[in-house]
């Protein structure tokens, strides 16, 4: 159990006493009645299906149905325009332009040093072990006065689950937030940290419709916090940052978990045969192991790989220039078409 966290001594003090915009919709919010409340076209959306209302700007529907399927009370659930959205309020909810810093541990997920950036705000990097794993007793050594802390398990781009004690140990003795990013947890047989949310109060976890659910065009991401830090998160977010088509559809998928859960078992056999596969190759020197939808790969030469790939209409990522990454090429999981094309493409290397 973490002692005495208090989320609002970190935060921005204009954030604090900030009073936030309120609309239509938070006023009244039933779904029956005349409404000339939002300036909306009463008649209707011209030529198309019923787009003219403004969608719920608290998405309870889809909050209520995450909350029964996760286990987890509204109150400590936001839902954002992608999980790129909770990355980006919570720099800006915590991080003093020109003065506050986060702290990435490199390989890891490009967005939050972008983020960091855009808000000039500052990026401490603490490298992953050649192992990608996390070297904590570094971590704290320079986390001084980091805001954040950002942690991706599994991590993209090696596609691992992060030690379980060395999260433990930075929940317990960094000072600020430790933001868990499980965009990829339905890919492995862990449960993550969601049952944590009440040992640690200083724990945020993001999630995303974007990978296991395919909802990535349509942009739904999730975070997991304290009902404290998910107010503010609410109260600075644009307030219909998820559009109306997008809560219905997470509502359908979501009442299809059945189906998610077959197309990631899939995703899973198709990764161990993938895997299996690649290590028959003489240029492949490395499959590393992946709890994820892709695989990292080391070969001889990442860059001619690559070329020879986009030449044959075979995208892939090269993370060559990423550390403890030479000469890899990370490689999405495809559909058994798919992945049977880049097999039979990589015969004629
Ligand atoms: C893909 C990915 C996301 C998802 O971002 P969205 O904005 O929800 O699409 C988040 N974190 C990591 C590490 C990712 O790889």
């Amino acid at each position: 159990m973490k002692q005495a966290f208090n989320a609002a001594e970190i935060l921005r003090e204009n954030i604090r006493n900030l009073s936030p915009y309120s609309s239509a919709r938070d006023e009244y919010s039933s779904s029956t009645g005349i409404f000339l409340d939002a300036n909306e076209n009463s008649l209707g959306t011209p030529g198309a299906a019923l787009y003219n209302r403004y969608p719920d700007p608290a998405q309870k529907e889809v909050k209520k149905r995450i909350g029964e399927l996760l286990k987890c009370r509204e109150e400590h659930i936001f839902l954002g325009n992608g999980s790129d959205e909770a990355i980006d309020l919570l720099i800006r909810a915590f991080c003093e332009p020109g003065r506050d810093s986060i702290l990435i541990m490199p390989p890891t997920y490009g967005m939050y040093a972008v983020a960091a950036n855009v808000n000039n705000v500052g990026v401490r990097e603490v490298p992953l072990t050649p192992e990608f794993q996390i070297d904590a007793a570094a971590v704290l050594a320079s986390a001084q006065d980091s805001k954040l802390l950002f942690l991706c398990s599994p991590n993209n781009p090696s596609g691992n689950l992060l030690d379980r004690n060395s999260i433990i140990e930075l929940l317990n003795r960094f000072s600020g937030l430790v933001i868990l990013d499980e965009a990829y947890i339905d890919f492995t047989g862990d449960a993550g940290f969601l049952s944590e949310l009440n040992t640690y109060p200083n724990l945020v976890i993001l999630r995303t419709f974007s990978k296991a659910w395919g909802m990535a065009s349509l942009r739904l991401g999730m975070a997991f916090a304290s009902p404290d830090i998910i107010s503010v998160l609410n109260r600075i977010k644009y307030p219909y940052n998820v559009n109306g088509v997008t809560q219905r559809i997470a509502l359908d998928v979501l009442n299809n978990e059945i189906l998610m859960t077959r197309q990631v078992d899939l995703l899973i056999r198709e990764r161990d045969r993938l895997s299996r596969e690649l290590r028959r190759y003489d240029f492949v020197q490395m499959v590393f192991p992946s709890d994820a939808n892709f695989l990292l790969v080391r070969v001889e030469d990442a860059d001619s790989l690559y070329e020879f790939l986009l030449q044959n209409q075979i995208i892939v990522r090269n993370r060559s220039r990423q550390l403890h990454c030479e000469n890899c090429l990370r490689i999405t999981i495809g559909s058994e078409y798919d992945n049977q094309a880049l097999l039979d493409i990589l015969d004629g290397f």
